[in-house]
């Protein structure tokens, strides 16, 4: 499956970074993506997960108030109503004040209206967006390249298997795994559109016109600085309808890159030891 790299391991736990996963609605299968994400957190030893589930689509959203200044670590697995504007401001200044913030696939079409959030995403797409969001982020010739023309904001082709590009080695995340490795079966984010501030692409795909995407090199990880909070943003690991769910559950490249943006997100470090087998 993968190449050149398996079997990592966690530094001892010390202790747990607790963890609140915020979801509830999402044009994805949120019962299944949340399960998910709780149980490759909690199985590393090195996160204390809690879950807040926000009400149904078209329900009063006023009782949704999680308490983030609890935690360490704010995971977004969420796409849909708008939030109480108190739930707003708290976000945000959680994030002011240091928090970590991870943003998990479909968490970026969410809040095309928000300003600051869109700020802390750094690139979002689909729900309209478009130029006014901001730049068209994308590599050419291995330079980042933002692109203002008019344009669609967030596309995808086919689901694939496709090679993802270290863009960043020296950033903790990134640090010690190999180059360029092959991703899982999955979704590939493109034409993704934000205001890109204060933004550190860590990986890229090459995006194939053969699979329905944009014959360029598309960022789907990256890292953005948000006041005092490190926001790291993981357009990976698409979780649908289907009965299972290869882009996450089993999948290496998903699980191990989740995890070092996470336990990075959270303390600014990444005590992950990896296993590199030739
Ligand atoms: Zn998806």
């Amino acid at each position: 499956m993968l190449t050149g790299w398996c079997c990592f391991t966690f530094a001892q736990a010390s202790p747990p970074v607790k963890t609140l996963i915020v979801t509830g609605q999402n044009n994805h299968n949120w019962k299944d993506s949340h399960q998910l994400l709780r149980q490759i957190l909690t199985e590393s030893g090195l996160f204390q997960v809690d879950v807040a589930v926000s009400p149904a689509k078209g329900e009063d959203m006023s009782s949704f108030q999680p308490d983030f200044s609890a935690y360490r670590l704010v995971v977004l697995d969420y796409n849909g109503d708008a939030w109480p504007e108190s739930t707003n401001a708290a976000f945000l200044d959680y994030v002011r004040k240091g928090g970590g913030v991870v943003v998990y696939h479909a968490a970026d079409n969410a809040f095309r209206q928000w300003k600051e959030y869109n700020e802390i995403i750094g690139l979002g797409g689909w729900e309209g967006r478009n130029e006014t969001d901001g730049p068209y982020v994308y590599y050419r010739d291995g330079k980042e390249i933002r692109d203002n023309s008019p344009g669609p904001g967030g596309s995808h082709g086919k689901k694939h298997r496709y090679l993802i590009a270290v863009r960043n080695k020296k950033h903790p995340i990134m640090k010690g795994l190999p180059d360029t490795w092959t991703h899982c079966q999955d979704e590939l984010y493109d034409k993704m559109r934000g205001p890109a501030l204060n933004m550190t692409v860590l990986a890229t795909a090459y995006s194939d016109k053969s699979t329905g995407g944009t014959g360029r090199d598309e960022p789907l990880l990256l890292t953005v600085a948000w006041g005092k909070g490190r926001i790291f943003h993981t357009m990976l690991g698409h979780v649908g309808s289907e009965t299972t769910h290869p882009a996450v559950e089993g999948c290496t490249s998903f699980i191990v890159t989740f995890l070092r943006g996470a336990e990075w997100a959270a303390t600014g470090k990444v005590t992950q030891k990896l296993k590199i087998e030739n």
